[in-house]
């Protein structure tokens, strides 16, 4: 059977859909992109914002279009809080977030991996992932306990509820075999897990089991809530396997805010932890969310987030415009902003971001550095390849002489800046 995968939103849905076409290509089925024909099309969606809601519907109608003869399932945060329009786009079945880990079961149980022969996947495909990345995205826990006032993520996920560990080290044992070199471990919220399972320092505990019990040559946490890591989380960075990167979400640099938003966290808080973090490993990439626009957010409070993000030096900013969800607290709060004022407060953290990341890519220039490769694109006569650095910084580099990076590290020297990434000499010799 030949099922085309598609995934919107966060690394969370990216984990779930890998870990489908593992089990349907271990199953005999084949994952096609997006120019093959499909006799199954399955789509993770997403709501965390009305734009990303609005991407959900046109991707469904996309996929129905493009794939008239394919059975058709939705799954993910936005068919969960919109069934109805799921249904209406012409979606076989709807399968809600809490059964989206039993999905390949599901869809044999309904019957929809039966037409079609099996087609057995190309030689030597490794574990097939879905995007143009070489990094194995493993869900360790879904769900939230806490109501951050502008997240429908919460609402529409439900509880957090931990994956045992033993199937977590399990699943990195299995990729590690099938040849992945990076693992990163995703969650709603991260940081918590274990709580459900009366673990209170639950991820410091999971991080040493897979180090102690994997050959995974770097494992890399996906964003962690400021409030859920206590100074001994940092002796963790011991163990070189344990990329230094920190996705710490703060959301706003000011105190009013912050608390407005119901974030367990306030700005002294959270600057002491980003000291903790650079004193664990001298490279650490600190990179955060922030948000412009939440209800309620003057002009004096704009500056003093700016003035707060300057002073950490993330590494790089993830910023969006505070989107209205009904059935949040934050979509009946007075003060909400209007959309081009937001629009604008969004426009100058961009501009802070990108400076801020160029000024943590100097830092690096003139390093020889290694790099885990991705996916090469033509680039005039020779091939340009991306790839990441452990600290996050993203790396490119010509091969005029064809050679394959592809899932491969190599050291490189960092020589320039470009937009986004850094361009590095050719590489070394490869070490695998
Ligand atoms: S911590 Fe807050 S923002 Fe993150 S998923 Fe939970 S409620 Fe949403």
């Amino acid at each position: 059977m030949r099922v085309r995968l598609e995934t919107l939103g966060c690394r969370l849905n990216i984990g779930e859909m890998e870990s489908l076409a593992g089990q349907l290509a271990a199953a005999g089925h084949r994952i096609v992109g997006p120019g093959d024909p499909a006799d199954l099309c399955v789509l993770n969606t997403c709501t965390v914002t009305a734009t990303a809601a609005r991407k959900s519907r046109h991707m469904l109608r996309r996929l129905r279009r493009d794939n008239s003869s394919a059975v058709l399932v939705v799954t993910g945060c936005w068919s969960q809080l919109d069934q109805d329009a799921a249904r209406a786009t012409g979606a076989r079945l709807v399968v809600p977030n809490e059964n989206k880990d039993r999905l390949a079961e599901i869809l044999a149980t309904e019957g929809l991996l039966d037409d079609g022969d099996p087609v057995p996947a190309a030689d030597g495909a490794p574990f097939p992932a879905l995007g143009d990345h070489t990094r194995a995205f493993v869900k360790v826990q879904d769900g939230c306990d806490n109501r951050c006032a502008f997240c429908i993520v919460t609402v529409a996920r439900g509880a957090g509820l931990s994956r045992p560990a033993e199937e977590v080290v399990a699943e990195i044992r299995r990729l590690t075999a099938a040849g992945y070199r990076e693992a990163v471990l995703s969650g709603v919220h991260l940081g918590s897990w274990g709580h459900d399972l009366g673990r209170p320092r639950g991820l410091e505990e999971l991080v040493r089991r897979v180090l102690d019990e994997t050959r995974i040559e770097r494992l890399r946490l996906s964003s962690v809530e400021p409030w859920d890591l206590h100074e001994g989380f940092f002796e963790l960075w011991e163990d070189p396997r344990l990329l230094p990167h920190l996705h710490l979400p703060l959301q706003s640099g000011c105190d009013a805010t912050l608390r407005r938003m119901a974030r367990r966290t306030d700005t002294a808080a959270f600057a002491r932890l980003v000291e903790l973090a650079r004193a664990a490993h001298p490279d650490m990439a600190v990179t955060t969310d922030v948000m412009a626009g939440f209800p309620g957010e003057t002009d004096a409070e704009l500056e003093e987030s700016l003035a707060f993000v300057e002073s950490v030096g993330f590494a790089r900013l993830h910023v969006f415009r505070y989107s209205r969800r009904p059935g949040t607290p934050a979509a009946s709060m007075p003060g909400q902003v209007p959309g081009p004022v937001a629009s604008e407060r969004s426009r100058r953290l961009h501009e802070l971001g990108a400076r801020l990341e160029r000024a943590f890519q100097a830092r690096f220039l003139g390093r020889t550095m290694d790099v885990l490769w991705e996916e090469p694109e033509p680039h005039g006569a020779v091939l340009r390849w991306s790839g990441l650095t452990s600290n996050y910084l993203r790396i490119l580099t010509d091969t005029p002489d064809g050679t394959d990076l592809a899932n491969r590290i190599t050291a490189v020297r960092l020589r320039e800046i470009l937009p986004g990434a850094i361009l590095a000499a050719s590489p070394l010799p490869l070490r695998r």
